[in-house]
């Protein structure tokens, strides 16, 4: 027996979310069965887990869309009992039973090798959210755009994606403006390594087609007035990677950023990522993420937190990465 966050769901009414004990046995197919160690609490854990998006289609179902853990059994030819895996999207805690649960059973080729760098923890530290954000960060690389080139722009600053996404470009070297809707994180921001620190009214209400030229890139976990804005001040050639929808998934643009400016909108999707580019991913989070900032980006809860910690998350109460003990 071994214990999960299960959600359960009767006709119209929202899902309900409780911490059950289930059997090992009444776990879904899969070639690998593993015993997780942490998961976390990504925006769309809480989109599904509060219902208040329809991301979860079929219950009862054990959310969490990544974990970290130790093979126990595998029937896979590239993973082996003992081995430290994690495991990011593909649908898991979508169509197939998730990560906040201390055990899992799912198929191998969802599954990454732990890089030798990181433990089980730091691996969900950064979770889902980080991933994306070194994405985000290769996706602008891809386009060109280096350091000389000036100024990057992140938005959803105090997030989990625009924590770790700051992190990393101060350690590549970029100069980075932080956008946030709360102040009270300035020093926060700052000790990731955020220059300048906007308030993000500056860039959620409508503005015009083509602003002046600001940024030479921008990594945009916020969508809707906000993407439209970036893409109106980036400089001449500037890529915007753009993977989230924290304030609207629309797209109020015009077509002037990219027919004037050269502009690139560049689209990140961490969900169903092919499996080379989460290996070049994760290997490039070992090189380039300070892990000193992790600790200070953490909140670590229990399994019998996360219905109430997801309501926080989308009232905009919580900040960093939130990192789920399964075991404790
Ligand atoms: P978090 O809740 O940790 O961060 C979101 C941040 O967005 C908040 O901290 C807040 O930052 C800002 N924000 C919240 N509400 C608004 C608003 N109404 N207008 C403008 N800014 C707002 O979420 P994550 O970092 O985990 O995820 C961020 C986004 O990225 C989500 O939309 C998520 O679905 C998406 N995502 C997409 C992935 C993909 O594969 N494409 C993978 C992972 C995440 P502040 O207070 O500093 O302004």
């Amino acid at each position: 027996m071994f214990n999960a966050l299960v959600l359960n769901k009767k006709d119209d009414q929202k899902a309900t979310g409780k911490v059950e004990e289930i059997e090992t046995s009444n776990l879904p197919e899969g070639d690998v069965l593993i015993n997780i160690d942490y998961s976390t609490i990504n925006y769309k854990d809480s989109l599904a887990i509060t219902s208040s998006s329809p991301i979860i289609k079929n219950f009862p179902m054990v959310p969490g869309i990544d974990f970290s853990g130790t093979v126990e059994e595998s029937s896979n030819n590239n993973f082996t009992t003992g081995d430290k895996v994690i495991l990011n999207g593909f649908g898991v805690g979508e169509k197939y039973w998730g990560g906040l649960s201390q055990k899992a059973r799912v198929n191998g080729n969802f599954l990454v090798k732990l890089p030798n760098e990181f433990t089980t923890k730091q691996a969900m530290a950064i979770g889902t959210a980080g991933y994306t954000a070194m994405l985000c960060v290769l996706a602008l690389e891809r386009n060109g755009i280096t350091p000389e080139k000036g100024e990057i722009l992140v938005t959803g600053a105090t997030g989990g994606v625009g924590s770790v996404a700051i992190s990393l470009l101060a350690k590549l070297g970029y100069h980075v403006t932080a956008s946030s809707g709360r102040d009270v994180h300035s020093e926060y921001l700052k000790s990731l390594g955020a220059e300048k620190i906007i308030d993000r009214k500056e860039l959620s209400e409508k503005g015009r087609p083509l602003g002046k030229e600001i940024w030479a890139g921008a990594i945009d976990s916020v969508g809707s007035f906000t993407l439209a804005n970036i893409c109106a001040s980036l400089k001449y050639g500037g890529t915007v990677a753009a993977c989230g929808l924290a304030q609207g998934f629309d797209l109020p643009s015009t077509v002037m950023p990219f027919i004037l400016r050269n502009v690139t909108l560049a689209g990140v999707d961490s969900v169903y990522c092919p499996i080379e580019q989460r290996i070049v991913a994760w290997d490039r989070l070992a090189q380039d993420l300070n892990l000193a900032h992790l600790d200070s980006m953490i909140t670590t809860i229990t399994l019998s937190e996360v219905v109430s910690v997801a309501n926080d998350m989308l009232s905009g109460k919580t900040h960093g990465r939130i990192i789920v003990d399964v075991n404790a």
